[in-house]
């Protein structure tokens, strides 16, 4: 279990990018930043015994405990020394103004739009048993179909986690008459807007090298257009969000 004080020495460090893994696409095997994150390099190092890696394994469970007791106890640190007592927040109260804006973000058309995309691709996959032929079809021309299922896989479910917590984000920072730029809500809608134009293109992909005339592909493209279109209408600085270690040039590199 990693010790309190090798997590501060790690947080610490100079290397790390603050805050990259919060506008991510948690896609690490796929990241040009792992020597930048701090959340993946404590990953790496809760997780190197090969048991702990293994999900089905007691030992990783019990790192994950480790990790959150920890945090915890970092987190009542910190409560202590910028003057939060911890104790007397409101914990009823805030737990059903919590729940009430849970149930408004669940219910905004953007959430279910986005949720719906998540079960239709699941149900396509499901009924796409011709799949495995044109894939070995495309890959005889040198296109790689499998990674634009992999990338279409990947996000079929982050969107949706994406859209929510930038509807979350919106809704508190308005609550607090914050309108500043840049806000969390843009930095989640702009994650949510990178995986839904990725999607897109691997969906062209398929579209191409697809052997029968499935409208349904097209459909993909389009719904997922309209949901891009939509989320800018809502986050319209979105866009210009600088994500730290993505969008910006590193100085010290
Ligand atoms: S920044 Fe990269 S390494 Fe870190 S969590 Fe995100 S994808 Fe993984």
């Amino acid at each position: 279990m990693m010790k309190r004080d090798r997590l501060k020495k790690l947080a610490s460090d100079e290397r790390f990018i603050s805050g990259i893994y919060n506008y991510c696409d948690r896609w690490c095997e796929r990241c040009p930043q792992t020597s930048r994150c701090l959340n993946f390099a404590m990953s790496e190092e809760e997780l190197s015994d090969p048991e702990a890696r293994d999900i089905q394994n007691d030992a990783f469970w019990k790192t994950l405990s480790g990790v959150f007791e920890e945090t915890l106890e970092l987190l009542r640190e910190s409560a202590k020394e910028w003057g939060i007592d911890l104790e007397t927040l409101d914990s009823k109260g805030d737990l059903e103004s919590m729940k009430a804006k849970d149930a408004a973000v669940k219910n905004h058309v953007l959430s279910r739009a986005a949720k719906r995309y998540s079960g239709w691709v699941e149900d396509w996959f499901k009924e796409r048993e011709t799949l495995f032929f044109e894939m070995a079809a495309a890959a005889r021309e040198g296109v790689s179909l499998e990674e634009a299922v992999e990338v279409i896989r990947w996000y079929q479910y982050f969107i949706c986690a994406k859209v929510m917590r930038a509807l979350h984000g919106k809704s508190e920072e308005e609550e607090e008459g914050c309108d500043e730029f840049p806000s969390d809500s843009d930095g989640s809608a702009k994650i949510a807007l990178i995986a839904i134009d990725r999607s897109i293109g691997a969906w062209a992909v398929i579209q191409h090298y697809l052997t029968d005339d499935d409208k349904e592909v097209i459909d993909f493209i389009a719904f997922l257009d309209s949901l891009r279109q939509a989320m800018e209408e809502t986050f319209p600085k979105a866009r210009s969000f600088i994500r730290p270690g993505f969008d910006e040039i590193d100085p010290s590199r």
